[in-house]
């Protein structure tokens, strides 16, 4: 495969200040060196986008609704090839790297169709003094910083919904994953976007350069997927210019099983819910809160069916957890699981680091108390703690005892009782009997800390979107 390394600014393939090493991290080994930014890139990428903006917005919905579609086509012929690339750059196994490809193609298909759907509002006004017009405008330059852990499907879940809406835009995926953005937006330039629409940096200095692109004016919105952390950091300096954020971000999920659930179903869904990406998803189940008179089945076939997993490469046959993004991260699972048993944990399978130079750590099912301290972090990893409770009250209340609220699971054969936990369980998303809910046409996104907005769904092309009120005298 031509690997892409370059920047991509107003349309041309450019160099930059330096190279950042992108590693495989399977064996540790350098895949590519990608072009690094500096200020004068990052400058010149605000500069096309600001330059394009106008013309853009002005295409007909139509023009940029098959601009998506011929991307979606091009991302579903090379998908092979795209996963292969997904995998060796973040250590996902295959099956998840391709996985993550038809999901990211989707959102070209999905936001292709909405581009030519944006609703409007013609009325008349209460008291008849007039018409009331409301319509919706691009709101503009759009900064996109994406993270590591899908590299495919954040990028696409924002290019999307901007083309759709007519915003250009400024694309900065994760460091450790670039060349996956790289790849997409070489399909955009082959799909027909013109140039300056979609501008690629990779800043040398991430902090201080992006947050020069925040604070220019020329740039009217943000929308970030990453950690609550650098959330926190990028909402705070998007208050200087009072600028547009949407805010995908962490998330500690819980999974809980009522002690009416069909355990093997359970199990099957905390298989998907915990493992798909080796655990590295916001979505992913990191809580297992399970009624006590189902605790020893559902611990026993959960701890079996995850000591059954293959731990490879990602692109070895037969491979089902691949390796962490990075070392660094591996570590941190590691101290999380060595922490949790140290305070009580009893581990049930798993929580051995493998010696190596690859990142991998194996699935892990450690039984603890309620107050152990991993179920306060978001374990990027095949970790799952299990918590046994007495109560359906009890279960929702330590499911919701978090800061977090992007996602919860709820395994119940009663449908009012999942229903009923769905609307007292505290997150943006609830899946009941389902362990991936993830879908283009729903809204995706979180509540309490885990985010602002919602991408995908009919909610998605609005967060790219600026409501405006003409009022007429007739
Ligand atoms: P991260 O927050 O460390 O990085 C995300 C992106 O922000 C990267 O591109 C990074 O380079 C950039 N960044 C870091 N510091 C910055 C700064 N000061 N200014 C501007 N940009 C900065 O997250 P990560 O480790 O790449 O990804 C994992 C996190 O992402 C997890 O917390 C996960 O839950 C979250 N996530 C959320 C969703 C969602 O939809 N809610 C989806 C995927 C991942």
């Amino acid at each position: 495969m031509n690997l892409k390394t370059d920047l991509y600014i107003n349309g041309a393939w450019v160099k930059g200040n330096g190279t950042l090493p992108v590693y495989d991290p399977a064996t540790g080994s350098v895949i590519a060196e990608v072009q690094t930014a500096g200020e004068e890139e990052c400058a010149a990428a605000v500069d096309a986008a600001f330059a394009a903006q106008k013309s853009f917005a002005a295409t007909a919905p139509r023009v940029r609704a098959e601009i998506l579609r011929k991307a979606f086509e091009i991302m579903i012929a090379e998908a092979d090839d795209i996963a292969r690339l997904v995998s060796r750059e973040n250590g996902k196994v295959f099956s998840d790297a391709k996985g993550e490809v038809l999901y990211a193609a989707e959102f070209f298909r999905w936001f292709s169709e909405e581009a030519v759907r944006t609703p409007g509002d013609f009325r008349k006004s209460p008291s008849g003094d007039k018409r009331i017009l409301v319509t919706h405008q691009p709101i503009g330059v759009s900064l996109l910083i994406t993270p590591w852990n899908f590299p495919a499907a954040m990028a696409t879940r924002k290019i999307g919904p901007a083309v759709a809406a007519g915003c250009t835009m400024i694309l900065k995926p994760a460091g450790e994953t670039p060349l996956t953005a790289l790849y997409i937006v070489g399909i955009m330039e082959r799909a027909g976007l013109p140039k300056g629409v979609l501008n690629f940096i990779l800043p040398s200095k991430t902090g201080p350069m992006l947050s020069k692109v925040l604070h220019d004016p020329r740039v009217r919105n943000l929308s970030f997927t990453g950690s609550t952390e650098v959330g926190r950091v990028l909402i705070k300096e998007a208050a200087d210019t009072v600028l547009r954020t949407s805010m995908e971000l962490g998330g500690n999920a819980p999974f809980v099983v009522f002690d009416d659930a069909d355990i093997d179903a359970a199990v099957a869904g905390a298989m998907l819910a915990k493992m798909r990406n080796g655990g590295a998803a916001c979505t992913a189940a990191n809580r297992f809160f399970v009624a006590r008179k189902v605790a020893e089945e559902f611990t026993t076939k959960f701890a079996a069916a995850m000591s059954a997993l293959k731990m490879a490469p990602g692109l070895d046959d037969g491979a089902q957890l691949g390796a962490s993004v990075s070392m660094k991260e591996r570590n941190k699972i590691a101290e999380l699981v060595d922490a949790s048993v140290k305070s009580g944990g009893k581990l049930i399978t798993g929580g051995k680091t493998p010696e190596g130079d690859g990142a991998f750590y194996p699935a892990t099912v450690i039984s603890v108390d309620k107050n152990n301290e991993i179920l306060k972090n978001e374990v990027f990893g095949p970790v799952a703690p299990i918590v046994v409770f007495d109560t359906d009250e009890e279960g929702i209340a330590l499911a919701n005892d978090t800061d977090f609220g992007l996602i919860s699971y709820v395994f119940t054969e009663d449908l009012k009782r999942g229903i009923r936990a769905a609307e007292a369980l505290e997150a943006g998303m609830v899946a009941i009997n389902k362990g991936v809910i993830s879908d283009p046409a729903a809204p995706f996104g979180g509540v309490k800390q885990s985010g602002l907005g919602r991408e995908g769904g009919f909610a998605g092309i609005h967060e790219f979107l600026e409501t405006k009120y003409i009022g007429v005298e007739i």
